[in-house]
């Protein structure tokens, strides 16, 4: 028998696509209109590096417009291709619309391994790659907003940002060309933080409903799960780290490039990430386990396990060795449509991508807001909100002085109480609003139809019907 072959990365969105869409009864012709991806621009370009022109291969993918501006990260990386570009962008499609980011889905790349070059030289390379993206309207406020992505991140955003600025010297909102940007480059509070912040909030509503913890063969709440994390990276990171902090989550396993940590009494986090970025890797870490063969531990016990790194990496395999009933894909694409048949029929739970990772346009969309409107979210109604409130505390304080022992506020009410939001606390929680009501629509497909039996299809759903009412908006 010939071993069953792995689509590639875009072959594998495909196929979930259709296997959802074939549930739905779309007109005909619009189905394809949906799962195709509108344009790829692929750029090479020179930049004369240590004495030599050196080539670099970039793409911009745009899947649909069905919404503008579109909107997707920009990664660096050696395996950046056209085929994993677009789909890419296809699951930024579907992400905007399941969360409500007012957005069509995009992509881009560029083919090098940051690691490899200095930040002067990185500089020249992103600008470089900016000029070409922006002469041809493929970065633009109200076109195309790119943000960060795998070996990108804010200080690569502040330098695209800033190539537009000189590009377009008349455009009062160039700051929206771009999101993820850092906080005194026109950024907004919780943006780093807010893939793994939004993959937290994804897990706290999932363990809100006993009933999908029952279907994932597990009971209670989050507090003492076991963890393991692929990718300490600024997703993986983040959530591991909330998780932990604040969930009482242990973190069992680290797996990153160069090997994996294993300790069951739980990982410190922090002290792993502080290790990795002064000794580049884990390995000689001082607690816990180190085992060179890192994907082994993919395959440890644990009940939530988070690929946060890359795609493909639960594949044909892998896929009947995990352990975990419950995976969040951190990851764009980490689970392929293979390895999702075999995990499907195992009863594992599989909170999809295009979920689990929205966290970041969800920030992304309310940066972009911000920028346009030139504000930041709270400056003008926070110190009306800390007046009411002021109102409300010297009247109960009047009750208490009436009432005497009989009555008392409880401790750190009246501070907690005081503070009005600020813009970290409102991004916060237009995340997590965000996070709940995406979760709902589709949990309630999910078990509402009898022909759905997992999250992914039941995402697939929510986020074609609403693009498909797009364009039907728009006659087509
Ligand atoms: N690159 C991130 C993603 O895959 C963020 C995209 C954005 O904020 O536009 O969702």
């Amino acid at each position: 028998m010939t071993a069953k072959r792995e689509p590639t990365f875009r072959e594998s969105v495909d196929l979930m696509f259709n296997r959802a869409v074939a549930l739905m009864e779309l007109p005909p012709g619009l189905e394809e209109k949906i799962r195709v991806c509108n344009a790829t621009y692929t750029v090479r370009f020179g930049v004369r590096l240590r004495g030599q022109i050196h080539t670099f291969t970039g793409y911009r993918s745009v899947h649909s417009e069905h919404m503008e501006p579109v909107k997707g990260g920009i990664r660096y990386a050696m395996g950046v291709n056209q085929d994993e570009v677009e789909a890419l962008a296809a699951l930024m499609t579907y992400k905007c619309a399941l969360v409500e980011a007012p957005f069509g889905g995009s992509k881009g790349g560029l083919r090098l391994d940051p690691r490899e070059w200095e930040e002067h030289e990185l500089e020249m390379i992103t600008r470089r790659f900016a000029y070409e993206l922006i002469k041809r309207d493929l970065i633009h406020p109200a076109q195309n907003v790119p943000a960060p992505d795998m070996g990108t991140g804010e200080r690569e955003m502040a330098w695209i940002a800033d190539q537009y600025k000189r590009m377009a010297t008349t455009d009062i909102n160039y700051r929206a060309c771009v999101t993820g940007k850092p906080i005194h480059g026109g950024g907004i509070q919780g943006r780093t933080e807010a893939t793994g912040r939004g993959v937290q909030y994804a897990l706290r509503e999932f363990f809100r409903h006993p009933e999908d913890v029952a279907a994932a063969g597990m009971s209670g709440k989050l507090d003492g799960k076991r963890v393991v994390v692929q990718g300490l990276g600024n997703v993986g990171y983040h959530a591991a780290k909330f998780l932990s902090e604040e969930d009482g989550c242990k973190v069992t396993a680290i797996i990153e490039r160069d090997g994996a940590l294993i300790d069951e009494s739980g990982l410190d986090v922090e002290a792993v990430r502080n290790w990795i970025a002064r000794h580049g890797g884990v390995d000689g870490y001082p607690d816990g386990k180190y085992i060179a063969d890192g994907t082994k531990a993919l395959e440890n016990e644990c009940e939530i396990l988070i690929p946060a790194a890359m795609e493909g990496v639960i594949n044909l395999e892998n896929a009947a060795r995990i352990k975990a009933p419950l995976i969040i894909e951190a990851a764009n694409g980490p689970v392929t449509a293979g390895a999702d048949d075999i995990l499907r029929q195992k009863g594992t739970v599989i909170i999809p991508d295009m979920y689990a990772n929205a966290g970041g346009v969800t920030v992304s969309y309310f940066e972009w807001v911000k920028n346009l409107s030139h504000i930041r979210f709270g400056r003008i109604g926070r110190r009306q909100e800390e007046a009411r409130h002021q109102l409300i505390i010297d009247e109960l304080e009047r009750l208490d002085a009436h009432l005497g022992d009989n009555w008392q506020m409880s401790p750190h009410f009246k501070q907690q109480y005081l503070r009005g939001a600020g813009e970290l606390e409102l991004v916060r929680s237009g995340l997590d609003d965000t996070m709940r009501s995406a979760y709902q629509s589709m949990r309630e497909v999910w078990h509402n139809r009898q022909d759905v039996t997992d999250l992914r299809t039941a995402a697939y759903l929510v986020s074609i019907a609403k693009v498909a009412a797009s364009y039907r908006a728009m006659g087509l």
